[in-house]
């Protein structure tokens, strides 16, 4: 890439006006081909009707690192009653930033007007201990690039005459791979905590690193993090954890202290002292995630937070139980108070606390192997998400390798031969592992999910 020296348009001058750096279209490689048709129907018309339009943001940083961008995002000065006016398609949404959606049948193009640097006090510009809780003011393209997070997201594709405008030295960072905020990293983490999520999500994503002075401040300013709406953290975990590098952005909010502000009981954890086996089912856990995001297969949160809370849970009940608990209350006390703790930080919806309370709750029954119970189990909802979560601990619990076993080869049989395979039904003791009596070579030590079963969640 090789910039050209020329300036952006005619307009005047003003007092803080930045020259961008504009690279020809000869001179980078995006390609109009690899930008969704929707993006270049609402490109095309801002510009036809006289208004600039550019695509911005994630979708030309990683059109200009060689990726395919899933969705796209366009600034315009059009204010978003002009663009709803373009498009039939078209309707307005958000209060705290507003922004026009245009749809295309699946797929959604943000357009967003240039926002300004405002007065402070501004109706339109609500700001609360630095942090900024409303902006609607609308601006130039360089002050909407100064309002961007980081240098990289503030690149400007203009479709006028397919170059690259660059205000803030995103071209430079990006040939270095590195994620640097614009203007004050404390300011900006200050306006916005949630961009120290960001840093840490984006870096993982695009394995870029996160530039020194970025990084500093989160020792200092992490805190903040417990002032945001739980319910946009939750947004935001599922950015982190559901696009395909979970366990990369999972390494990185640990190793950048930022874990503890969004998943307490999960950091303290990997901190405690089964930190080592915690780590490795959270590793199994996001890999196969991960693999199966990339495989456009379906994952569901419950399965993912089930993982990343399971020692917290696990290591509760235990101290419970020697504190003289029964385990029929240990666990479901645990349960109760790691998930209320959490919901302090990220809100889960309560369908996904739902399914993973009963992922958790499944784990010991897989060790009851009577044919009622048996077939109860194959045919409850959850049997699918907490027999694969029953994998994934048998990789660090060599004992449950045999459950496994046996559970994959029940799962084949059809009912007819399921009624063959299995022993009958347990007359006597009630809520005794048959496998206890069935399967004497087991040796077994009594395994951390024991006890949960018959307290929490019984279908
Ligand atoms: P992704 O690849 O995850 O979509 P992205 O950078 O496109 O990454 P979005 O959340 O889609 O992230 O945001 C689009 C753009 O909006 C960003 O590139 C950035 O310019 C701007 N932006 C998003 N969130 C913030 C924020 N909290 N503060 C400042 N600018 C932001
Ligand atoms: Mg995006």
């Amino acid at each position: 890439m090789k910039p050209t020296e020329q300036s952006a348009d005619a307009s005047p001058v003003t007092a803080s006006r930045h020259e961008p750096r504009i690279i020809a279209r000869a001179d980078h490689g995006i390609s109009r081909r690899n930008i969704s048709n929707g993006a270049l129907r609402v490109l095309y018309r801002l510009h036809e009707a006289g208004y600039k339009a550019f695509l911005v943001g994630g979708a030309v940083r990683d059109l200009l690192l060689g990726g395919h961008p899933k969705d796209f995002d366009v600034a315009t000065d059009a204010t978003p009653e002009q663009t709803r006016a373009l498009f039939r398609n078209c309707r307005l949404i958000g209060r705290r930033f507003r922004l026009a959606h245009v749809v295309f049948g699946r797929e959604i193009v943000e357009v967003a007007t240039f926002r300004g640097i405002g007065e402070e006090g501004n109706a339109d510009r609500h700001i609360v201990d630095g942090r900024i809780l409303r902006d609607n003011v609308y601006g130039s393209i360089e002050e909407d690039a100064m309002r961007r997070d980081f240098t990289v997201n503030a690149l400007y594709y203009d479709i006028a005459d397919f170059s690259v405008r660059d205000y803030v030295g995103g071209i430079a960072d990006l040939q270095q791979r590195t994620l640097r905020l614009i203007g004050d990293p404390v300011q900006r983490y200050r306006e916005d905590p949630v961009r120290m999520l960001r840093a840490a999500r984006l870096a993982a994503k695009l394995d870029f690193e996160i530039a020194p002075e970025a990084a500093a401040p989160f020792a200092e300013l992490a805190p903040l993090l417990a002032d945001v709406a739980p319910a946009r953290l939750f947004d935001e975990s599922l950015k982190l954890f559901l696009s395909g590098h979970g366990l990369e952005s999972l390494r990185r909010l640990h190793n950048h202290g930022l874990l503890g502000e969004i998943f307490p009981a999960t950091a303290t954890a990997l901190a405690g002292p089964r930190s080592a086996a915690f780590g490795r089912l959270l590793g199994y856990t996001f890999t196969n995630t991960d693999e199966r995001v990339r495989a456009d297969k379906p994952v569901t949160p419950a399965f993912l937070f089930a993982a990343l809370l399971w020692e917290p849970v696990r290591g509760l009940a235990e101290r419970l139980i020697a504190e003289g608990n029964e385990a029929d209350v240990a666990w479901p006390t645990a349960v109760d108070r790691i998930m209320h703790q959490q919901a302090t930080r990220v809100a889960i919806p309560r369908r996904f606390g739902l399914g993973m309370e009963e992922i958790w709750a499944l784990q010991p029954r897989f060790e009851q192997r009577q044919k009622k119970r048996v077939v109860r189990l194959l045919a409850h909802p959850r049997f699918r998400a907490a027999f694969d979560f029953l994998v994934l601990r048998a990789h660090d619990e060599p004992e449950l390798a045999e459950l496994v076993e046996w559970w994959s080869e029940v799962q084949q049989l059809d009912s007819h031969a399921l009624g063959h395979h299995l022993a009958p039904p347990a007359e006597s003791v009630e809520g005794e592992p048959a496998a206890k009596r069935k399967r004497p070579r087991r040796r077994r030590k009594p395994t951390a999910a024991k006890g949960s079963g018959n307290a929490t969640a019984q279908p």
